[in-house]
């Protein structure tokens, strides 16, 4: 077995919208990402012969998901303006594998959905996000972005930042150009 990963705070904050989010322990101002994982790190929906994917696959829970190697490098990138939080129906099963496979130096916290996962979509997680981000500024990279979500992003007195992925290329450099961008943006306003 591999060490576990320990986590940097107190532990991986798990909620949902019947339970409130413990107070942030160390978040240095720096605003909050949420992301997603299917369609993000793990890719999927690409076409072409299997020696050309976009990435490695992975055996995860018995399921084979297909991660490019420079996602981890990206996220860390990311991690260095941001507090990195999974918002994805993998909830704690985000922990298990993935920050081996992209080299985290840590677990993440990631949120909770009560069931309401529904593939393919993302209103869902809605709620939990505002409820984790409270009224800090927060980015989303998710590739089911939808109507709900961005009448939200609208309505938030905070800095919101929604980033739509495709779900066969996933997380990039681009990606990641535009969130440092804007985290810098978010900082000065402080
Ligand atoms: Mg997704």
């Amino acid at each position: 077995m591999h060490d576990r990963i320990r986590p940097a705070i107190s532990g991986p904050r798990a909620g949902s919208s019947d339970g409130r989010y413990a107070p942030l322990m160390s978040s240095n101002g720096r605003p909050i990402l949420a992301l997603d994982v299917d369609g993000v790190i793990s890719l999927f929906g690409f076409d072409g012969p299997l020696d050309e994917t976009p990435g490695r696959f992975h055996l995860i829970d018995g399921v084979a998901h297909c991660i490019p190697d420079e996602a981890g490098a990206r996220l860390a990138r990311l991690a260095e303006a941001y507090e990195l939080v999974w918002a994805t129906g993998w909830e704690d099963r985000a922990n298990d594998r993935l920050p081996l496979i992209l080299g985290l130096e840590q677990e993440l916290p990631y949120l909770t959905f009560g069931g309401r996962a529904r593939f393919g979509t993302a209103h869902w997680k809605v709620s939990a996000i505002d409820e984790y981000a409270g009224d800090r500024p927060v980015a989303w990279i998710d590739d089911s972005l939808d109507p709900t979500c961005h009448s939200w992003a609208k309505k938030r007195s905070a800095p919101t930042l929604l980033v739509p992925a495709e779900p066969d290329v996933g997380l990039t450099d681009a990606h990641v150009e535009t969130l440092l961008s804007w985290a810098a943006e978010v900082s000065d306003a402080d």
